[in-house]
């Protein structure tokens, strides 16, 4: 396997290599669980999950997506709700898992839960303390930015820079403003658990420094999140790990998602236009918004809207449409392989909008084709690439039959097809048209073939 990728902190397309041969670790930062998922929080779960998909072809991958759930908004959503903070995180872990399944994302290997390692946490931070990089002051421990001459690499900020350019009103036990929180003390009312530092919780970034050495060892091959979490969140992973690892490298490969806009604008509360997964899979199938969100590049901002998810939908029905009918056996489903060419697609950084268009060109032979043999074969080549990449898991007739919930349900456009063949047998040709007309009208589309009459809802 010849997989490149590109490693933010070198700033660059590099060669892929585990640091042990034949085996990968990855880390993904998953959700902070006080709500539902939404649409851009999808996108590295996608994303991710592709090139999970992809490593494990190649390598014993061993995958960890982390669950924070110990953080200061699920402390208010439990104040603003009522409802203890073991029943908000429960019932949002489910939903996160539910709501990411629907898209065909696959359960990592470990989903480590920040709360399970509180005690791995202290330790790190003793260490830090320990070796000086961190330092008690009024019930916090902070990192001292200023002893990690490294600080900053990762996100290419100059630590001089950020202290000059710091606002004023910092809290009084920091030495700088750039410090940041690796422990923080509770209130009785708070959760916490007690420490050399008194009861409190930690700080966010130590959660996945702490996890990430546990689960997966002192340097990880592959670290992986959105774009937004290159600074503060990584780049204080980064500066943790290394220092308590005597400068070991933290991660061989840090991966970054682009950004996700809905309708060219930002998604945010204010502006009331966040899309829940939740809700989207309810009126649009899993495998579009999967397709929706690989159709490009994952480095690449991605903008929303009701045509990207038409866009999708056609699509797949291209897709659909192309091995529809064609029988392959089990043996044949069993033997065939990817394409050379979307491997290649995909050894380049991931790039899933040229293995799709790879699967397009395929799908477009396939339809020239009439040859049984060669149907078949690349059927069974399309039908492995969406394997891979996680799409085309359905029946395609069923897949015809299923989306566009308005209108005619399948069992009644079947009864009219049946009448249309009974009208056509019966050579009552104004009957057998009004009927294709009424399906025209409903949005079905017929398609007559050797085999019979088939049908298909338009776009
Ligand atoms: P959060 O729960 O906010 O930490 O986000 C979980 C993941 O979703 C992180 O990897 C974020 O970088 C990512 N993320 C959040 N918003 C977006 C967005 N609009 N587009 C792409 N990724 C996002
Ligand atoms: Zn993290």
């Amino acid at each position: 396997m010849t997989l490149s990728l590109h490693d933010t902190l070198q700033g660059r397309k590099i060669a892929f290599e585990p640091l042990t041969e034949g085996e990968v670790t990855m880390y993904l930062c998953g959700p902070t669980v006080y709500n539902f998922a939404h649409i851009g929080n999808a996108r590295p779960a996608v994303v991710f999950d592709t090139l999970a998909r992809f490593l494990r072809r190649s390598y014993k991958l061993t995958f960890a997506r982390n669950i924070t759930d110990v953080d200061d908004k699920i402390n208010k959503a439990s104040v603003d709700s009522g409802k203890p903070i073991d029943e908000i995180t429960a019932r949002f872990i489910k939903a996160y898992n539910d709501d990411m399944g629907a898209l065909g994302v696959q359960l990592p290997d470990i989903e480590p839960r920040a709360t399970q390692h509180i005690e791995e946490m202290v330790e790190m931070i003793t260490t830090l303390v320990d070796k000086g990089f961190a330092y008690e002051a009024d019930a916090h421990v902070l990192f001292d930015v200023s002893a990690n001459p490294d600080y900053g690499k990762l996100s290419k900020r100059d630590l001089r820079e950020m202290i000059a350019g710091a606002r004023v009103e910092v809290a009084p036990y920091k030495r700088s403003a750039q410090d940041f929180v690796l422990w923080k003390p509770s209130t009785a009312e708070l959760p916490g658990w007690d420490s050399p530092w008194g009861r409190g919780r930690p700080g966010w970034h130590i959660e996945c420094s702490a996890m990430a050495e546990k689960h997966l060892g002192k340097t990880i091959d592959i670290h992986a999140g959105g774009q937004d979490l290159v600074f503060p969140h990584h780049e204080n992973e980064l500066a943790q790990s290394t220092c308590a690892h005597d400068g070991a490298p933290f991660a061989r490969y840090w991966l970054h998602n682009g950004f996700l806009s809905i309708d060219s604008t930002k998604m945010s509360k204010s502006l009331g236009n966040v899309l829940l997964v939740h809700d989207l899979v309810k009126s649009v199938p899993g495998e579009v918004i999967r397709l929706a969100l690989l159709g490009a590049h994952y480095r690449q901002p991605l903008d929303w809207s009701d045509a990207a998810i038409d866009g999708a939908r056609s699509m797949l029905d291209r897709l659909y449409g192309a091995i529809r009918g064609v029988e392959l056996s089990a043996q044949q489903r069993a033997s065939a392989f990817v394409p050379a060419t979307v491997i290649d697609a995909l050894e380049d950084d991931l790039n899933t909008p040229k293995a799709l268009k790879e699967m397009f060109d395929l799908a477009r032979t396939l339809n020239k084709s009439a040859a049984d043999d060669e149907r078949q074969r690349l059927a069974a080549e399309i039908q492995s690439a969406g394997d891979l990449l996680g799409i085309l898991q359905m029946d395609p007739e069923k897949w015809f039959a299923g989306h566009g919930e308005d209108g005619l349900a399948a069992d009644e456009i079947d009864a009219l097809l049946k009448r249309r063949e009974a009208a056509r047998a019966s050579r009552d040709f104004a009957a057998a048209d009004s009927i294709r007309d009424q399906l025209a009208e409903a949005g079905i589309t017929i398609e007559d073939g050797p085999a019979g009459a088939r049908w298909r809802r338009n776009q």
